[in-house]
């Protein structure tokens, strides 16, 4: 057998390259002697990045030259109470449409937050939430001599849609072509092609669809393929696009919180609330010139993506949500608090990526929702449908905080 220490010396002595090791011996050998590579080069021990509880194998697909893994602390929120249309048609992790949410995170009082805001909500008898639009998008750029070839192009693709169609849906037996909207700049050319992906996040789905599609633009008209991503698509990048359009899915979700909760639970007010998500979230994030108009929507889109498998880059489209919060007016004169977010584009999968490893993959099957849905689709929309509910704990829980001035005195008081 192998031994770890004799393919590290193999990788010193320059006989093998330090990404050639699985070729030579099983990967949990490969990643143990690339760690001794590591340590021997950098005087470190790497025995917490060495102890993980799962085959490499199995991240095979997910990562190259794998020397361990980053193990953030996991925890769960809930239950989260979600009045949902996909979250209604699941089985779910508990009963009655309340969902343990597992959060990944090394942000202390994080949890804490949110799941006082989960409280409020569940008090509140729950959040609505709905998926309102779904489409991944992927957009490449062609060239043409100038603007006359550019209206030809778009002329032809609006002409030819099912033809498009046929061609990109060839490559998937999961993915549909729903929209293929033109842009142009002088003489480039960009089509942002939209996909309903079903339960995938979609970004190779729609980027080998594509592809294909590509082809058939090239050879129907004088457009040039230059890069099969345009970034309009726009991927892993702060883009109004994404804020204006969506991408992934586009999802809302909204609670009444009657006044009393407000008090007794948040100990503050409707209106204190209502004023600080106006000047902060609204007023501040304008001046500030942000796309995001929230507290920390991020926040929890980001512990909730890296404990169930989530591209987590993606976490810039989500940080786009807007909050809002409003006194409404009860007809006795007293006030309740109507609080919403609403992620434009909120990239979730729950097959493909990052969830199949298995801590993912168990963070998934908490939920109720690991793979495919019935019908397909049904469990990625379920999931985001729940991380907008846990968005929107976090937002009211902050949000009260500040308007309560007990957000520092509840970090001191949790040691963070
Ligand atoms: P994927 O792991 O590449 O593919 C998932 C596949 O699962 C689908 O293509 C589909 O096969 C199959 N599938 C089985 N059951 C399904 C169901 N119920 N619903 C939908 N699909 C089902 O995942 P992906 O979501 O397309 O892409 C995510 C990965 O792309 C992540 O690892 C991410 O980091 C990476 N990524 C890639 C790019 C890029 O430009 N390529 C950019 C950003 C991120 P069929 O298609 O045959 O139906």
């Amino acid at each position: 057998m192998t031994e770890p220490a004799d393919l590290a010396e193999r990788v010193r002595e320059g006989d093998l390259r330090i990404h050639e090791l699985e070729e030579h011996a099983d990967y949990d050998t490969a990643v143990a002697a690339r760690r001794l590579v590591v340590e021997g080069e950098t005087g470190t021990e790497l025995d917490s990045i060495g102890d993980y509880g799962f085959p490499a194998e199995a991240a095979e697909p997910n990562i190259e030259n794998m020397i361990g893994a980053a193990q953030i602390p996991m925890g769960i929120v809930g239950p989260v109470a979600v009045n949902g249309e996909a979250t209604a048609a699941t089985d779910g992790g508990a009963a009655d449409g309340e969902y343990y949410l597992p959060l990944a995170t090394t942000e202390g009082a994080l949890l804490a937050s949110v799941n006082r805001g989960l409280g409020v909500i569940r008090d509140a008898d729950g959040a609505t939430a709905r998926v309102t639009k779904n489409g991944m998008t992927r957009a490449p750029v062609f060239r043409v001599d100038g603007v006359a070839e550019a209206a030809r192009t778009v002329e032809w693709v609006a002409d030819n849609l099912d033809a498009l169609r046929e061609r990109a849906e060839s490559t998937t037996s999961h993915g549909e072509l729903l929209d293929v909207e033109p842009y142009v700049v002088a003489d480039s050319v960009f089509l942002r092609f939209a996909y309903d992906t079903k339960d995938a996040m979609g970004m190779n789905m729609a980027t080998i669809a594509t592809g294909e599609a590509c082809e058939l633009v090239e050879a129907e008209t004088p457009a040039s393929l230059v890069a099969l991503s345009g970034n309009l698509c726009s991927d892993k990048k702060p883009a109004a696009i994404n804020a204006v359009e969506g991408r992934g899915r586009s999802v809302t979700a909204d609670v009444l919180v009657p006044g009393e909760l407000v008090e007794d639970r948040l100990h503050t007010t409707p209106e204190a609330i209502a004023e600080a998500n106006t000047r902060k979230n609204l007023t501040g994030s304008a001046k500030a010139g942000a796309l995001g108009f929230n507290a920390h929507a991020a926040n929890v889109v980001a512990a909730a993506f890296l404990a169930t498998g989530q591209d987590e880059a993606q976490v810039v489209e989500a940080a786009n949500t807007i909050t809002t919060m409003e006194a409404r007016e009860r007809e006795d004169g007293t006030t309740d608090l109507y609080a919403s977010v609403s992620l434009a584009s909120l990239e979730v999968g729950t097959v493909g990526g990052g969830t199949k490893l298995p801590t993912q993959s168990e963070a998934l099957e908490v939920l109720g929702l690991r793979g495919g849905g019935d019908p397909a689709g049904s469990n990625a929309d379920a999931l985001a449908e729940i991380i907008a509910v846990g968005t929107l704990a976090g937002e009211l829980s902050l949000l009260a905080a500040l308007a309560s001035r007990h957000l520092a005195s509840a970090h001191e008081d949790l040691g963070r």
